[in-house]
């Protein structure tokens, strides 16, 4: 008789032998500067935090104040009976904090794009997406049924050229929806947000923008891409985030019309199906907009950090791709010397991991470093004492 469950051994070991499995860290008590990973004390160096508010004072105690007040959960989805007084705070909050009309909290980014990208465009519709967009936006296409054109990453003209060609096809799409990453999340480049709404508004198309490692790092106060570029809110429809990131919780969200959150809440199944978050997420996430209001030190420190890192990469030759935020690839090429680099700074006492194939083209290997605003200059300059050790020892410098 066959093994109906063969499958899961075969194809895991497959996945072993070609060293692609991933083998989980362990990080004990909180994500801080220095933390302790399998053990080892070690210097924080790929974590999302950017601006260490996951470990601040002011959301941890939010959390264990809206505990007392509400409850550990919701009690259900939001449209049934999950729908607390924190949760529209929270909403109104962000929306205040982008400057849009509204805003709408999902459980996740990865809900927020994979539910509400298929109700933008479907059948005789195009989406037309950055070559290097996030997993989440491409599931959320696949989901979707419409046509799919792709431009080259971070190319304007490119996508004009889409564009150009979408005008041209007969019938043209009922609908079309540009979108991209705001940063990208593995070379920390910018996407020309800027251009790329110009363009769509000529072609009469919809913008979505993911700004999940955009926000507390570009913009006025950590506001965000659309903040960076002062791209006119009407150009960019969609905003979207998350509260994993640089806000230090976790939650996705969206801002824009209130159109736009009413019609997305009323349509996406990852929002009308999955039960709200709890009382003590809501109120941190709250927490987290009241920082980045009340204290802009984060996030100029992110950007000190991020430049005497950069600055101390360059001097010593290391390669650091495109980057243009706190996001730093070390670029490798080889996977294999990415894997053992990223062991030999952990040995040295760095936490920062490599980025490998399938998740970045062969020969693209590198260490994605991300910054974080809770380091100090002698954090920083350990971090770039381990690189050079590590680096010359490899051959990369
Ligand atoms: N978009 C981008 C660009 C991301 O990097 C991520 C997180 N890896 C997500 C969406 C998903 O966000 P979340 O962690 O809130 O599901």
């Amino acid at each position: 008789m066959r093994d109906p469950v063969s499958f899961l051994k075969e194809e895991y070991e497959a996945l072993v032998g070609q060293d692609l499995d991933w083998k989980l860290r362990v990080l004990a008590g909180p994500s801080a500067p220095w933390c302790h990973v399998d053990g080892k004390r070690v210097l924080m160096f790929c974590s999302n935090n950017y601006l260490g508010l996951s470990n601040h004072p002011r959301l941890k105690e939010a959390a264990i104040e809206a505990v007392k007040s509400h409850g550990a959960g919701s009690g259900s989805v939001r449209p049934i009976a999950g729908n607390m007084d924190l949760h529209v705070e929270l909403e109104e909050r962000l929306a205040r904090f982008k400057a849009a009309e509204a805003s709408l909290v999902y459980q996740t980014g990865f809900a927020a794009n994979s539910g509400l990208i298929p109700q933008l465009a479907g059948k005789d519709d195009l989406i037309i997406s950055d070559e290097l967009n996030h997993g989440s936006i491409i599931d959320g296409v696949r989901l979707s049924h419409a046509d799919r054109g792709v431009y080259k990453h971070a190319d304007p003209d490119d996508l004009g050229r889409v564009l150009g060609e979408a005008e041209k096809a007969s019938p043209p799409p009922r609908r079309i929806l540009v979108i991209t990453d705001g940063v990208f999340s593995m070379d920390g480049d910018i996407a020309p947000l800027d251009r790329i709404a110009s363009l769509a508004a000529e072609h009469g198309a919809m913008v979505y923008v993911d700004d999940a490692h955009g926000e507390g790092v570009l913009g006025e106060g950590g506001r965000g891409i659309v903040s960076h570029f002062r791209v006119p809110r009407e150009r960019v429809q969609v905003e979207m985030g998350t509260f994993s990131k640089a806000f230090g919780v976790v939650g996705g969200h969206v801002s824009g019309s209130r159109e736009l959150t009413r019609f997305a809440y009323n349509k996406s199944r990852t929002w009308l199906l999955s039960g709200s978050h709890p009382p003590a997420v809501v109120a941190a996430c709250i927490a987290a907009i009241d920082v980045l209001e009340s204290e802009p030190e984060h996030v100029k420190r992110l950007w000190d950090n991020t430049s005497r890192f950069k600055k101390a990469m360059k001097d010593l030759g290391f390669d650091i791709g495109r980057s243009e935020t706190p996001i730093t690839p070390v670029m490798v090429g080889d996977s294999a010397v990415a894997k053992r680099l990223s062991l030999r700074i952990f040995e040295l006492g760095v936490f920062a991991l490599p980025i490998v194939y399938p998740m970045v083209a062969q020969g693209k290997a590198r260490i994605r470093t991300i910054m974080n605003a809770a380091l100090s200059d002698e954090d920083v300059d350990f971090a770039v004492a381990a690189f050079e050790k590590a680096g010359k020892e490899q051959g990369l410098v």
